[in-house]
């Protein structure tokens, strides 16, 4: 039994509001936005988080990032956007599996860190 959350998500377990799915890819909100769009993009196949991106599964990586103007197009983000990545716990990653969140719809503070 996977106990992932997003695997959960992804295999419909877990209810969500879906923006984007294709083969390897599913999109949807943010149980928590941090801005008036938020939106999570997620490889349908369990990788824990950046540092298990490897040259055996980063195809689907770019392919994400292929999807994200899409979705960001379908969203109205015109305007710009933002893609974050938290990697481990520094950097405040809650949920590990490997996911990136389009930040948009309002001009976004710059901070960093
Ligand atoms: P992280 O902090 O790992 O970078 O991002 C995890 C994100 O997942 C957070 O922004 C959090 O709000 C979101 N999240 C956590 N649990 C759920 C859930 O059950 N459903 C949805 N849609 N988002 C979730
Ligand atoms: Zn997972």
């Amino acid at each position: 039994m996977n106990d992932c959350l997003f695997c959960r998500i992804v295999a419909g377990e877990i209810p969500s509001t879906k923006v984007y799915e294709d083969e390897t890819v599913f999109a949807f909100r943010d149980i928590n936005p941090q801005a008036p769009t938020h939106i999570l993009v997620i490889p349908k196949a369990h990788i824990p988080g950046c540092n298990g991106v490897t040259a055996g599964n980063s195809a689907v990586v770019a392919h994400i990032f292929e999807v994200i103007p899409q979705i960001a197009a379908a969203e109205n983000l015109a305007g710009g956007y933002r893609v974050v990545s938290n990697c481990g716990p520094d950097a405040g990653q809650t949920v590990p599996h490997l996911h990136f969140h389009i930040l948009g719809g309002k001009p976004l503070a710059l901070e960093m860190a």
